[in-house]
């Protein structure tokens, strides 16, 4: 018998004991904590345990975020996995060295999924995030780009990169804080993606790399990693220019080995020096875990590796932060094992599925315009018919969307085009045809509300709703 229940029993008349009293009734719950200092005392942790659950409670489910890349399902032998290995620290190597070397069999795989062509000889690490694999991605082009202006005697001060205005946030981040000038390449109803048009206006000497996105954060479309090489081929022979790729596959390099398998994008493309993805977007992890891999241990300058002697060998490490959790690493390795690639296609192919399902069935209710149909990766958005109506927007029906639970973005399309609103759905594991059925109804019934308005919704708060 625990403390707990004797010390219950003992003071079954005692009307304060804190033990017998409903959790909702105690102090901490009954009385209001401080919100921005920490409490002078202490509270059971059953007490604290239902404060924060509760505040939690109030977040929107995740399972009907429709805006988010990234995993809100994994299954029971997963979430086992997880809670037995929470305290797994990836840095600690020389502690935990079968989480370093599942790490590397995870990255290896992944290189092998991605046409490497002498996986010996490539290198890759787990990171947090795709972000996080995109500042080392973009650091290793930097620093090349660096040694060949400094053998040449010269100047190293203005280095730029070559990148859609479409591209996610962590570019603009990249830029920012490694102090690389932006080059944007504007996106326009022609050129909705990043396609090789016009790159010689923007590639010259001191330009370290070109980014190309498998998976626009915007629309889901892919970036022709093919016609963009081309295109620099072309530039190398007219200038003698050498600019390099790299892949930005947060979402797409997860997709498309299992359900474009002809799409070449990858590391058969001669240009392509790095590749990235999130392990817990297609991946099919919880979040944080994301991957890059190099083609080759010179597409990785050794000034960024920092060297490490554990297994008996001297294993290469490089990150920006040092402590993160090595949990995600290891259901990483789960998930590939679990589903192989066949599981991977199934999963994947059902999530295009029920995207194109929902894209053809959104693209028959009266106001709307689909701007791509959830083909390339699971992930598809649209707009509203050049005047349909002044009375509501796209922003107004993501509102009543979120009165039923689901939450569902509506944006402005990147820059060049953000006069041009878009509503978007990512399409995961977990959101089955039923729910994909269930989402359609609540969606028309919505538009019938907001086209039968007597009058124009006010504006406000355009643009607040939609995260990256
Ligand atoms: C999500 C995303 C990122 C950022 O990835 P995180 O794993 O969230 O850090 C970068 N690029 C693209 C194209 C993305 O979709």
């Amino acid at each position: 018998m625990t403390k707990k229940h004797s010390n219950a029993r003992q003071t079954t008349n005692n009307t304060d004991s804190i033990y017998l009293n409903n959790v909702f009734v105690r102090p901490g719950e009954a009385t209001e904590l401080p919100k921005f200092q920490m409490p002078q005392g202490q509270i059971l942790p059953e007490t604290a345990y239902q404060i924060v659950h509760d505040e939690a409670m109030l977040d929107g489910n995740a399972r009907l975020n429709l805006a988010t890349f990234v995993s809100t399902w994994m299954d029971d032998e997963a979430r086992r996995l997880y809670a037995e290995t929470v305290d797994k620290n990836m840095i600690d190597k020389d502690e935990y060295p079968q989480t370093a070397a599942i790490e590397d069999r995870c990255w290896r795989i992944l290189a092998d999924l991605w046409h490497n062509p002498d996986v010996d000889n490539a290198i890759g690490t787990s990171t947090i995030g795709s972000s996080e694999a995109c500042m080392l991605g973009g650091l290793a082009l930097k620093r090349h780009w660096q040694a060949r202006r400094k053998a040449e005697g010269k100047s190293t001060e203005q280095p730029n990169l070559v990148l859609s205005t479409a591209v996610q946030v962590c570019w603009e981040k990249f830029c920012n804080y490694f102090e690389v000038e932006p080059r944007w390449v504007p996106i326009s109803p022609d050129h909705l993606v990043l396609d090789g048009y016009e790159l010689e206006k923007y590639v010259d000497e001191n330009t370290i790399g070109v980014v190309a996105i498998m998976g626009q954060t915007y629309t889901g479309m892919y970036e022709p990693v093919k016609e963009i090489a081309a295109k620099l081929d072309q530039i190398q022979a007219d200038t003698g220019l050498d600019v390099k790729i790299h892949v930005d596959g947060a979402s797409g390099a997860m997709i498309a080995p299992f359900c474009q398998p002809e799409l070449e994008w990858d590391f058969r493309i001669d240009r392509v020096a790095s590749i990235n993805t999130s392990g817990h977007k297609f991946g099919l992890v919880y979040p944080g875990v994301g991957w890059i891999v190099w083609r080759d241990t010179a597409a990785l300058p050794d000034s960024m590796v920092f060297h490490c002697s554990y297994l008996g060998g001297d294993m290469p490490t490089l990150a920006l932060n040092f402590s993160r959790p090595g949990a995600q690493v290891l259901l990483q390795y789960y998930m590939f094992l679990r589903l192989g690639r066949e599981g991977y296609r199934q999963v994947q192919q059902g999530s295009l599925d029920v995207a194109q399902y929902l894209s053809a069935e959104i693209a028959k209710i009266g106001p709307f315009e689909l701007v791509s149909r959830g083909d390339t990766i699971p992930v598809f958005a649209w707009r509203l018919k050049d005047g349909y109506t002044d009375k509501w927007s796209l922003y107004d029906l993501s509102d009543r969307l979120r009165m039923k639970g689901w939450l569902v973005p509506a944006y402005p399309m990147a820059d060049d085009l953000a006069a041009l609103t878009v509503q978007r759905i990512v399409v995961r594991a977990g959101l089955s045809r039923d729910l994909a059925a269930a989402l359609l109804r609540d969606l028309e019934g919505e538009v019938t509300f907001l086209d039968n308005l007597e009058a124009p919704l006010p504006r406000e708060g355009e643009g607040s709703h939609f995260h990256h």
